[in-house]
């Protein structure tokens, strides 16, 4: 355990690495149809999270499990205070309490996972002692917090200023309507393949900006807001929780490319699925997915949805094909 921790302090150190990224962008259907032929490693994550993208990277590059990627590459906004949708800083419930959700999964099919946590800025290294640590899958509130500093997780004040005054401001019309509309969230799934094909990913967030007080989202359900099956692929999704959830976004995912659709397509159909159940005015979700081979996509009810992908130091961004 040492032995990582080490790693992960030297990979503190070589921060600097992360001016090798750059963000480029290109159409959807130009990333579809030309990453049939892999390369490998590979990390692809939601929205603009380019910084955590490079960093899972130079994790791997520098002798890190997929996993290990993962888990700094989510550390990045995570520990943002600029990031409002992720760990310090993210948007409080109505109450005032920014509570995380977080979840993990490796490659052996393990996982682990927090909901309604306050306190601890990475609740994604938390997620990872579940799986690692405890018999148990998820572990949530106190239960979740007295892990946390048992496992030596340092607790502090998520809310910061700039949280305070938001809520302060929302507090005025104190209008609760729990949707996500088309707008940039940063809610971070990653996903993860190594140059073996062994996959993992990760999923963190602060959840709906002023939601319900004890309000879990999909993020840190396993096959809702993440799913990795080593023999097939992995998917992660964002957007509207509840929508995902009640169809099991990202197994659905998975389980799409297990029947032969390409990533692409299986965001595509899952997207698809909801829609044509539920009542999506306002609402946006998005999914991203890679099967085995390294073939990647993504998909999103709406237009504004962005991700990103690593297969060297530089990241690509694309713009999301979309449904609506
Ligand atoms: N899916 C997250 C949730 O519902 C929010 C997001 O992706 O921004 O909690």
């Amino acid at each position: 355990m040492s032995k990582r921790r080490d790693f992960l302090k030297k990979i503190g150190i070589s921060s600097s690495l992360l001016s090798l990224g750059f963000i480029g962008s290109c159409s959807d259907s130009k990333n579809v149809s030309s990453n049939s032929q892999a390369q490998l490693p590979l990390f692809i994550s939601t929205w603009n999270n380019h910084k955590a993208n490079s960093t899972a990277f130079n994790t791997l590059k520098e002798g890190g499990t997929v996993l290990d990627a993962i888990e700094s590459g989510i550390h990045v906004p995570e520990n943002d205070p600029n990031d409002t949708s992720v760990g310090y800083g993210g948007r409080p419930d109505r109450d005032g309490y920014v509570t995380l959700d977080a979840c993990m999964m490796s490659s052996d099919g393990n996982a682990g996972s927090v909901t309604f946590m306050s306190g601890f800025k990475n609740p994604i290294s938390v997620a990872r002692k579940v799986m690692e640590n405890t018999p148990h899958v998820m572990l949530s509130g106190i239960g979740a917090e007295d892990f946390a500093l048992q496992e030596g997780f340092e607790k502090i004040n998520l809310l910061t200023d700039d949280s305070a005054r938001a809520l302060e401001e929302w507090s005025v019309k104190s209008k609760y309507a729990p949707k996500i509309n088309a707008e940039r969230h940063d809610t971070i799934g990653m996903l993860g393949i190594d140059a073996h094909g062994d996959l993992a990913g990760g999923c963190s967030t602060s959840g709906l900006a002023y939601k319900m007080r004890g309000r879990v989202g999909d993020s840190p359900i396993i096959g809702a807001g993440l799913y990795v099956d080593n023999e097939i692929g992995a998917a992660t999704a964002t957007g509207l929780g509840e929508l995902i959830m009640k169809t099991v976004g990202s197994f659905l995912v998975v389980e799409l490319m297990r029947n032969g659709l390409s990533p692409q397509e299986a965001c595509k159909t899952a997207v698809k699925r909801i829609a044509s159940r539920y009542n999506v005015d306002d609402s946006q979700v998005g999914f991203i997915a890679v099967n085995k081979n390294g073939a990647f996509g993504g998909y999103s009810l709406r237009s504004g949805f962005q991700y990103v992908v690593n297969k060297s130091p530089q990241t690509e961004l694309f713009d999301s094909s979309y449904l609506l």
